[in-house]
């Protein structure tokens, strides 16, 4: 039998058994806890010598990693990291008895002094300062630490001072009797295996253990496990199995059963993310995910709600620019259709104004040219009989240059007057409009009847019209008038124009002594090509009608307060009253 404390794990030499068992108690006390195992194994082992080497957990840890061990006993806390790091493997657990079984065999009990009345809960340990051996002890730490948790109380945070007292445990109990501390944490059983000394203390929070001898504040877990390691031979391990198995239940010493379920202890290490479960810690970006999920969700659904009221605003601006770009392409569609209405409207307006012309025309020159017909005509005859003078024939030639001329007079003006324009609207001062029209008018006409003109508007009043187009209109009603009067005896043949203004309405009225009109042509009258004359086309007043009307204005006909004769009204709106233009 071969007990070491230190050096640990020395050179191994041929049929050693080497057995790790973690020093917790001081090294006295664990030669003494582990000699009947030395014992026992060396007896049903026969020619093998058992070396035990005590180790604290960073030793049992290198040495496992070296494979300087065969066999290893500690705390199951110890052994799941073991477990997981270095495939370390439990083929036992141990057996304390006396109401403790290998699954349920240890606890933690957080001690106060039993005198401290004021601490009566886990949650009142807020603000306190407790003493622990160490952050590695299980049952002197963690197991408490995972209650504590439970009930959201965190030992590094919650409380004013957590003080690392080191081993032995009695040191946590010496920190808690001398008031240096508030409470502490040790193993479950430990206060109860101290007797008298142990009523100094009370046990916090203790649970109902049923079977189990001693006050805990915690969940009971499995015992202290034997674990073989990665090159330990099975048949070794299976020889100290049974080796072990075979103890003296009968004795007072601990014995083996086989292995308990550590997987509590897992679970406590997961949810302290310690050991295995430190990597937990880590923030990876999972881990995060579920620790902030409410944050991330949160950010998830702005984020959404960003996106999608984006891409909504971006929909808004494509309909309404799409919208825009049609009203804006329909204004254009209309403005061009009015533009080639209007144009339209201007050529037909031009093409009757030429019509109506031509009318004139051919009436104009019907006259001169039978003058001249009847000049030539009269020469032939006197030449036929003999009769043809010299000066006879120089006044015919001559009164046959004079018509011929007058002919082409009335051509040049009328051309004049026909070549091509757009209509266009100025302001002009309606006298000048009438007097404009009487003289063409009797530039036109070889016997012009006289014309009296009576303006009664102020003598700075304007209008906005189609100069030309209205000349055209005063032309027309003067010549009908004329038409109308000139079989009439002279003092009936004179025309009249008249300006007046009713409100800001021009009037113009043209007057003859005339014919008259009666019911049946005046229901006619503005027909187009109703006339009731040889050489007449019955345009005029139709397209003088239009020419009012494209001035907002009226032209009608009617019968003079004295009876005789006819007065036709160009009634036209937007006659103004413009002293500044007039000095101009
Ligand atoms: P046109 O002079 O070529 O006949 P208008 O349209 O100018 O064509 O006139 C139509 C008809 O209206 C004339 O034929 C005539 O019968 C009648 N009329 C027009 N003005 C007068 C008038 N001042 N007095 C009597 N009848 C008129």
């Amino acid at each position: 039998m071969l007990l070491a404390a230190s050096p640990p794990a020395t050179a191994r030499t041929s049929g050693e058994i080497r057995i790790g068992v973690l020093d917790f108690l001081g090294s006295e006390a664990t030669v003494g806890e582990w000699s009947p195992l030395l014992h026992h194994l060396e007896a049903a082992l026969p020619g093998r010598t058992v070396r035990l080497e005590q180790l604290d957990h960073a030793g049992m840890r290198a040495a496992v990693a070296a494979g300087k061990l065969d066999f290893i006993v500690t705390n199951p806390g110890h052994y799941v990291e073991l477990e997981a790091e270095l495939g370390v493997s439990r083929i036992l657990t141990l057996d304390a008895g006396g109401g403790r079984t290998p699954a349920r065999a240890l606890g933690s009990a957080v001690i106060v002094r039993a005198d401290r009345s004021d601490l009566q809960s886990l949650i009142e340990l807020r603000g306190k300062r407790v003493a622990i051996v160490g952050r590695e002890g299980f049952g002197g730490f963690q197991l408490a630490w995972g209650v504590l948790a439970d009930i959201g109380v965190s030992p590094d945070e919650d409380f004013a001072e957590l003080q690392s007292v080191g081993f032995p445990m009695s040191t946590v109990l010496d920190a808690v009797a001398s008031g240096r501390a508030d409470a502490g944490i040790v193993r479950a059983c430990l206060l109860e295996g101290l007797g008298e000394a142990g009523r100094a203390f009370r046990v916090l929070a203790p649970r109902n253990e049923p079977g189990f001898p001693c006050a805990t504040s915690t969940p009971l877990y499995p015992d202290w496990p034997l674990a073989s390691l990665r090159h330990t031979p099975p048949e070794l391990a299976r020889q100290v199995a049974i080796a072990l198995l075979s103890m003296d239940a009968d004795s007072d010493h601990p014995t083996w059963a086989v292995p308990a379920d550590y997987q509590s202890v897992h679970d406590l290490f997961r949810k302290l993310e310690i050991g295995p479960y430190a990597y937990l810690r880590e923030p990876t970006l999972m881990v995060m995910a579920q620790r902030y999920w409410p944050w991330v969700a949160g950010f998830a659904l702005v984020l959404l709600g960003w996106i999608l009221y984006t891409v909504r605003v971006e929909y808004l601006v494509q309909l309404r620019t799409a919208a825009l770009s049609a009203a804006l392409a329909e204004r254009d569609r209309l403005e061009s259709a009015a533009r080639a209405t209007q144009e339209q409207a201007d050529h037909l307006a031009r093409l009757s104004v030429l019509g109506e012309l031509s009318g004139t025309l051919a009436h104009e020159l019907n006259q001169p040219l039978a003058t001249i017909a009847n000049y030539a005509n009269s020469i032939i005859r006197r030449a036929d009989n003999g009769r043809l003078t010299d000066a006879a024939l120089r006044e015919a030639t001559g009164e046959i240059a004079a018509q011929a001329e007058r002919a082409s007079g009335i051509l040049s003006r009328i051309r004049a007057f026909a070549r091509k324009r757009t209509a266009a609207r100025e302001a002009v001062a309606p006298v000048e409009l009438a007097t404009e029209a009487i003289a063409l008018f009797r530039g036109m006409m070889a016997r012009a009847p006289a014309i009296t003109f009576a303006d009664t508007l102020p003598p700075d009043s304007r209008i906005e019209v189609d100069r030309l187009q209205i000349q055209q209109v005063l032309l027309n009603l003067l010549k009908n008038g004329y038409d109308a009067s000139r079989d009439q005896p002279p003092e009936r043949q004179a025309l009249e124009i008249r300006l007046a203004a009713t409100g800001d309405r021009l009037e113009i009225i043209v007057r003859d002594r005339g014919s008259g009109i009666d019911e049946a042509t005046r229901a006619r009258l503005f027909e187009p090509f109703f006339t009731t004359k040889d050489d007449g086309l019955g345009l005029g007043l139709s397209i003088c009608r239009s020419i009012a009307e494209a001035h907002g204005g009226r032209l009608f006909a009617g019968t003079p307060a004295d009876g005789i004769g006819t007065c036709f009204t160009l009634s036209l709106p937007g006659l103004k009253h413009d002293p500044a233009h007039d000095r101009t």
